[in-house]
């Protein structure tokens, strides 16, 4: 049976409000997921529920409100757990996503462990969250950041990976898929190598957590970072997964109220895991509903949103190479449901806003990955992303929008 026959995607469709309306005189298609996906009807209304039925501070109240709140609360720590494969739940940190994950990584252990002319490696198609972290603490503490070479179809080139790779290398961080490209990566043997000379390795799930199984133990990497937002859930929360002996090592974060045991104006003991890092009152309403998107998932399951979003990249790739003037940037073997795409002599803000014009929701620019863009010798892109709730209709829309645009404006 393929992925079409077996979701109902109208009766997938009709649980995100948001999909139902009119832009611009047409009906909305929504291609812009990379950047951030749209949100089922149980994820908004489990915020709503909370604000209007529960709210509360949680971990200290012992009044019946601040107990469900925490209880809720808790119950995403477990699910993001499960959804990670992690061992032990103290080591989901709730963070405001993968930006303040990163940051977190580079400011904690990159500061406490890095020292002078050691090496920190990214790759060529890093967001700016993965790069500007890594540029920051390597300033501070005199390390180099190197980065691996990418091909010209946009994957990763493992040989002058492996070249880059010695003892002084002490963090790799790379993403698991590009939110530019699509390109999924060899995490696992990325990480096995790093292993090898002794390097922990972050990766940067932002553009996996919908799409990809993830087993952080199967990985074995040292930290995991995912944002709501980019899995069905609200903006503003997300996780930090690190091992247990890691994050032990660590200094806290941030310093404040629940990340202490004790405070005394002469000394503070930090609190055990995960609080340790969680310091001040968390977006609570947002890691509540984060965990119906995790719910929204696992009723369908990964295993068929990924069939079915590959069905849905192979059908928007033949239209879109079908147009003569329409050259594609980036075609890995590996991919999640991302197309990028420009055409010679138009400019991409052009090209969005004319399929704007059409109800048709992309991005265009850089995608926060200016390095990548230099690389390919494009100034930007227009990304078409696709999630579950999108059709075969809708890319036909776009095929014929990118057509018109063509036949318009070429000279
Ligand atoms: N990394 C990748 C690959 C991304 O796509 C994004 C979001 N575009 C980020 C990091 C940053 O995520 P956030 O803005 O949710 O912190």
């Amino acid at each position: 049976m393929t992925a079409t026959t077996a979701l109902d995607i109208e009766k997938i469709r009709l649980q995100f409000p948001v999909l139902h309306q009119q832009v611009n005189g047409k009906p909305l298609i929504y291609f812009d997921n990379a950047a951030t996906n749209q949100k089922p009807k149980q994820v908004i209304d489990a915020v709503v529920n909370y604000y209007q039925g529960y709210n509360a501070n949680i971990h200290r109240g012992i009044h019946t409100l601040a107990e469900k709140a925490t209880k809720a609360f808790e119950t995403t720590r477990h699910s993001m757990q499960k959804f990670v494969n992690a061992k032990h739940v103290e080591e989901i940190i709730f963070t405001r996503g993968v930006t303040e994950s990163i940051n977190l990584v580079a400011s904690t252990y990159g500061r406490t462990f890095l020292k002078e002319s050691d090496e920190v490696i990214v790759s060529g198609l890093e967001h700016h969250s993965n790069i500007v972290p890594w540029q920051m603490v390597c300033e501070e503490k005199k390390a180099k950041l190197k980065v691996i070479p990418i091909t010209e179809v946009g994957e990763i080139d493992m040989s002058a990976y492996r070249k880059l790779l010695n003892a002084k290398t002490k963090i790799v961080a790379i993403n698991h898929a590009s939110n530019s490209l699509g390109t999924i990566n060899p995490i696992k043997e990325i990480i096995k190598l790093a292993h090898e000379v002794g390097a922990v390795v972050l990766i940067d799930g932002a553009q996996a957590a919908a799409h990809l199984e993830i087993d952080v133990q199967d990985f074995d990497c040292d930290f995991y970072c995912i944002s709501s937002h980019k899995m069905y859930g609200p903006t503003g929360a997300g996780i930090l997964y690190g091992k247990k002996n890691l994050l032990e090592k660590m200094p806290p974060y941030m310093g404040g109220g629940e990340m202490i045991k004790d405070v005394t104006f002469e000394k503070t003991t930090y609190n055990d895991l995960p609080y340790k890092f969680e310091a001040g009152t968390p977006n609570i309403a947002d890691v509540i509903a984060l965990n119906e998107a995790v719910n929204f998932i696992n009723t369908i399951s990964k295993e068929q949103i990924a069939e079915y979003e590959s069905e849905l990249l192979t059908y928007a790739t033949e239209k879109l190479s079908a147009i003569p003037a329409v050259k594609l940037i980036g075609t890995a073997k590996e991919k999640v449901a991302v197309q990028s795409f420009i055409i010679e002599g138009i400019h991409p803000f052009d090209i969005g806003q004319m399929l704007d014009a059409r109800g048709i929701a992309v991005r265009t620019g850089h995608h926060c990955t200016q390095p990548l863009m230099d690389r390919l010798g494009v100034e930007g892109t227009v990304r078409a992303s696709f999630s579950v709730y999108n059709t075969k209709a809708e890319i036909d829309e776009l095929a014929e929008g990118v057509k018109r645009i063509v036949n318009f404006l070429k000279p």
